[in-house]
């Protein structure tokens, strides 16, 4: 399923271009377009899920996938052993501005908590 007004969704479909760096038949990862660490990867279900609030029974396994996946990124970047965050913003609150769910993962520098 997909949103014709979606940007992920595009980049899913590859009507927008992003710098892929891996795909399959579910999900994708591409580097987000304001790297806020060396490494800022998004990885997203290539089904529109508008958030978090939609996980559910009947796509939970897309969200498996993507954390099968995230390790083997992380590696890949050589950032797994000094670590790395993998943040999900939900909703207005959340800090979610493209609406369909993502997962940012940050790595490459030392990263602050708490969040602002
Ligand atoms: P959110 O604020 O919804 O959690 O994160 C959305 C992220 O998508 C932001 O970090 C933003 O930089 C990124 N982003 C927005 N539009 C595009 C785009 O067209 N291409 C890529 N690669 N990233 C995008
Ligand atoms: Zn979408």
């Amino acid at each position: 399923m997909t949103n014709e007004n979606c940007i992920f969704c595009k980049i899913a479909k590859g009507e927008i271009p992003a710098k892929i760096e891996y795909q399959d038949e579910d999900i994708i990862a591409f580097h987000d377009i304001t790297p806020q660490a060396p490494l800022h990867l998004l990885v997203i279900p290539k089904t529109h899920i508008a958030s978090a609030n939609e996980i559910n029974s009947e796509n939970s396994r897309f969200l498996s996938k993507i954390f099968e996946t995230i390790p083997k990124l992380t590696k890949s970047f050589g950032v797994n052993e000094k670590g790395y965050r993998v943040v999900n913003n939900c909703g207005d609150h959340g800090g979610q501005t493209v609406h369909h769910i993502h997962f940012h993962v940050l790595g490459g520098r030392h990263l602050a908590w708490p969040p602002g």
